[in-house]
């Protein structure tokens, strides 16, 4: 039996799992330091509608803005800090101007990585406060608290804390590691596939998860499971956990659900196939082109 050769933990970048900023998460609760920093002219902040906020005609920059450009309402969330300098986002019900709007999904191959970092946390959070209007206990009315990061319950002051939901994404590989598994869904686009993904059960560890997911996907056995990296994926508040997986079956058998072919491919198909077109690999900002490339042993060619 010939083990593969995974590539060490933190071996390779992975895209919006960039520190971009500190969060300090004292200063959430500083009223103070809150209400004097807000209006300096060199903080910045960016007005969120609920998705959507403000960048450059290019999408490679976010607008940002000074207090005395926004208005005076809206809910404030504190983000952090950077070079000394204080980032905010602004929560409103609609765009502030004309200039281009787009959401984090249309400019994530674009977006300054700075920029991804801070917006990855401003639309988690902004789409966090539009869909938690009520408690989930009594049914109270909700007051942000924590510069944005705490909703507690007026009525039974039960609090509650954004989320993140784990789902494991993980590159399959057979017993000699020269071929790797990739699946695509039926609603995807021609020539589309990418390694496999899937959420984690309740009372389930990330492993047996990795086991379960491809299992049911595809009807492959595997063992070996280890840990890659991992990457903030807020569409709309996932956490996307990487795995290596080493096969001990190869008969692939899709479950027409979620997956409606699965391959096989050697990284000489791999490359032959992505240069011809005829394979589109994920795109370079998703930690599944990092495990695709982690595995490859370099940059290949396409992306969607
Ligand atoms: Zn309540």
């Amino acid at each position: 039996m010939t083990v593969p050769h995974f590539p060490a933990p933190g071996s390779t970048d992975i895209a919006l799992s960039v520190r971009s900023h500190e969060r300090v998460g004292e200063r959430r609760v500083d009223e103070a330091w809150l209400a004097a920093t807000w209006p300096e002219p060199t903080t910045r902040i960016v007005p969120v509608a609920v998705t959507r906020f403000p960048v450059t005609a290019d999408g490679a920059a976010v607008r940002w803005h000074t207090a005395e450009e926004l208005p005076a309402e809206g809910l404030r969330i504190f983000l952090g800090v950077s070079d000394g300098v204080a980032y905010f986002a602004l929560v409103l019900a609609q765009p502030t101007d004309e200039g281009r709007w787009t959401t984090l999904r249309e400019v994530v191959h674009t977006v300054s990585k700075p920029d991804a970092g801070l917006m990855v946390h401003a639309v988690a959070l902004a789409e966090w406060h539009a869909s938690h209007r009520f408690c989930p206990r009594c049914g109270g009315a909700l007051r942000s608290t924590a510069a944005g990061h705490v909703l507690v319950c007026e009525e039974c002051a039960r609090q509650q804390f954004p989320r993140s939901d784990p789902a494991v994404i993980m590159m399959v590989t057979d017993e000699s590691g020269d071929r790797a598994l990739l699946g695509r869904q039926a609603a995807w686009p021609a020539g589309r596939f990418s390694t496999l993904a899937g959420f984690v059960d309740p009372g389930e560890s990330l492993e047996e998860a990795v086991v379960r997911e491809v299992a049911e996907e595809v009807g492959v056995q595997v063992t070996d499971v280890t840990y890659f990296g991992n990457q903030p994926w807020p569409f709309p508040q996932s956490l996307m956990v990487g795995f290596f997986a080493r096969a001990t079956t190869t008969e692939i058998n899709v479950d027409q659900d979620e997956i409606e072919d699965a391959r096989w491919f050697t990284r000489e198909q791999m490359r032959a196939q992505a240069e011809d077109g005829t394979l589109v690999l994920p795109g370079g900002i998703s930690i599944s082109r990092s495990l695709v490339e982690a595995w490859y042993g370099g940059p290949l060619p396409g992306s969607w």
